[in-house]
């Protein structure tokens, strides 16, 4: 019999809600799923949200009967909230969280190189936002709650899994006993030590680290802006590294690297917490400020991924599909890409519009992605915790040439977690002019955001379907085009045109946008009236254009919407 925890986990900050668990009704089974998901993480949920969006319904299974133990990622990229304003929780996150830009980077006490993430008013996100992973489970938790599509059990935990040839066939285990629950698919998003992934028996490529890092959040008033804060080589802390983050609700995330031999239960042992953490403090400048324990937990970076996501009816996403390094903010900010990429796949195969085959579209560009993410966040990795030898000697060599060397600052440069452009995505178009553009968002890209009024974007108008960017200053959609666009609308594909470039609505479109000043023009490397981009349902660019036709148009979107 499962037995989850049903006693609200201790926090300072966040009032964590016992949910009821589901229980079988004995006797009766429960109704086939089309898509069960396993996992209630932000893989999980957001999947389930981009599937009702594509009008697909999904089960949600998770053991535990409360959002995350403890705050674990706290840095959310831009890209993520374009994802979350999407499935719409963007607004809940930016109200609730810290956005911000810059970050030190201080060697022995000595600043040595200040990060300045690049942000212009083009932007509606900051390039990050720290919020505690509890809030923004709960923002998503309502979201589905909100969506009569998807269905959330808590408290049922998966135990054993039998795929078959067209489905599959998961024994569950709840506060009132077992229960049988099949479903078409299977979406596991059951986290880092996914069970799922262990039945299956499927083993993950690439490396453990073995750098160990304490990660504590306190409660404390510190009178410092919200930047990210690195120290190297400190003298509480000889030949390590510490990171400091600040959280909202009055917590900070101090990590520190434990010295090499001790192991994470002396680590955790409160007087070693209050002497390490006091320490910091003192280092910096702030010591005697009074200061409450909230979380802690030990971690050490791992860069493992599958080789491949899709297993007959099985679909790994998130953690379950790959295990990235917090150095850069990897892990909960891919799993927004990740989920984001499989709601429209899996939808599409679900409803018919595509053969089972573009699931496989799904799992080569997420582990591609995965894959130049390992590659990134290896630098990251051995940067922060270098193995011992050679990249110890190496990374130590940079670290006293930056004292007095302004070349080598840049190698402090934090890799952050970045979208993954589909450069060789199956679903580019081959006929198009992508090679003869000079500006604008590419094959595979994600798009690039422009403001359109004070506080009115281009990216909150798209998404969601296909969507044909037509930049025009005539009235009206060549009719060649709408044709071409009619005829894979009447198969039941979802597909918009936005014309873009006029003052007065453009007949054929089924949105104009005025673009007033030429900025999107420009910043999508639109020369001339006629130019276009086709976007995927996750807005990555499959085609562009500098002239627009009929013929082309068809060609792209035969590519990119395989049957
Ligand atoms: C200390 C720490 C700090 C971090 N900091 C950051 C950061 O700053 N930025 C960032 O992007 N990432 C960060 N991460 C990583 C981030 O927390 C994870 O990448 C993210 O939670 C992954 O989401 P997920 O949905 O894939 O898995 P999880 O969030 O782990 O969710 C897994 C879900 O599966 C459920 N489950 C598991 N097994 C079963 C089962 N058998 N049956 C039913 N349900 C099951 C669980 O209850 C849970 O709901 C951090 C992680 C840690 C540990």
């Amino acid at each position: 019999m499962h037995t989850p925890d049903t006693q609200a986990r201790p926090s300072l900050y966040y009032d964590y809600q016992v949910h009821s668990p589901w229980l079988p009704t004995p006797g009766q089974t429960p109704a086939h799923a089309r898509v069960l998901i396993v996992g209630t993480g932000p893989a999980g949920m957001v999947t389930a949200l981009e599937l009702a969006r594509h009008g697909v319904a999904s089960l949600l299974l998770t053991a535990e009967l409360q959002v995350s133990a403890g705050s674990r990622a706290i840095v959310f990229t831009r890209r993520s909230m374009e994802i979350l304003q999407q499935v719409g929780v963007a607004q809940r996150v930016t109200e609730n969280g810290l956005p911000w830009r810059f970050g030190n980077s201080y060697y022995r006490q000595q600043k040595v190189f200040r990060l300045e993430a690049p942000h212009d008013p083009d932007d509606r996100f900051f390039p990050m936002i720290n919020i505690q992973q509890q809030y923004l489970e709960e923002y998503l938790l309502d979201a589905c709650k909100a969506q009569p599509l998807i269905e959330v059990r808590w408290g049922n935990k998966v135990t054993q899994v039998q795929p078959q040839a067209q489905g599959v066939t998961v024994e569950v285990d709840t506060p009132a006993g077992p229960y049988t629950q099949t479903a078409d698919w299977l979406v596991a998003a059951d986290g880092g030590r996914s069970g799922i992934r262990s039945a299956l028996q499927l083993e993950m490529e690439g490396a453990s680290y073995e750098g160990q890092f304490v990660i504590a959040d306190i409660q404390i008033d510190l009178p410092l802006p919200t930047e990210r804060l690195a120290f190297f080589d400190p003298s509480w802390n000889p030949g390590n590294t510490i990171l400091m983050h600040r959280e909202p609700r009055g917590i900070w995330r101090i990590d520190y690297q434990l010295p090499a031999g001790e192991s994470p239960e002396e680590a955790l042992q409160p007087q070693s917490l209050r002497a390490r953490i006091d320490a910091q403090l003192e280092m910096i400048g702030l010591g005697g400020t009074p200061w409450k324990l909230d979380w802690s937990s030990v971690y050490s970076a791992r860069t493992l991924t599958l080789p491949d996501f899709v297993h007959g009816r099985v679909i790994f996403t998130g953690d379950a599909a790959h295990l990235l390094p917090i150095f850069g903010v990897r892990g909960a900010n891919t799993a927004f890409q990740d989920a984001q990429s499989l709601g429209w796949h899996l939808a599409y195969v679900v409803k018919g519009l595509a053969g089972p085959q573009l699931l496989r579209n799904y799992s080569e560009e997420r582990v591609g992605a995965a894959r130049e993410i390992i590659d990134e966040a290896g630098k990251s990795t051995r940067f922060m915790t270098p193995p011992k030898g050679g990249f110890s000697l190496l990374r130590d060599a940079v670290l006293s040439l930056s004292l007095s060397q302004a070349f080598v600052r840049p190698l402090y440069h934090w890799r952050t977690s970045r979208p993954h452009a589909y450069l060789h995505s199956a679903l580019n178009a081959t006929g198009d002019d992508d090679a003869l553009f000079t500006e604008g968002p590419g094959h595979g890209a994600p798009p690039q955001n422009v403001r359109l009024g004070p506080d009115a974007f281009l990216l909150d108008h798209l998404g969601g379907g296909f969507d044909l960017l037509y930049f025009t200053t005539q009235e009206a959609i060549p009719l060649a085009l709408l044709e071409t666009l009619a005829r894979w609308r009447e198969k039941g594909f979802p597909l918009r045109v936005i014309a873009i470039g006029s003052a007065t609505p453009v007949a054929g479109a089924d949105l104009t946008l005025a673009d007033a000043q030429g900025r999107c023009r420009q910043r999508w490397g639109i020369r001339a009236s006629g130019g276009a981009y086709l976007l995927r349902p996750d807005q990555h660019v499959c085609a562009r254009w500098l002239n627009l036709d009929a013929q082309r148009l068809g060609d792209a979107l035969r590519h990119a919407l395989p049957q």
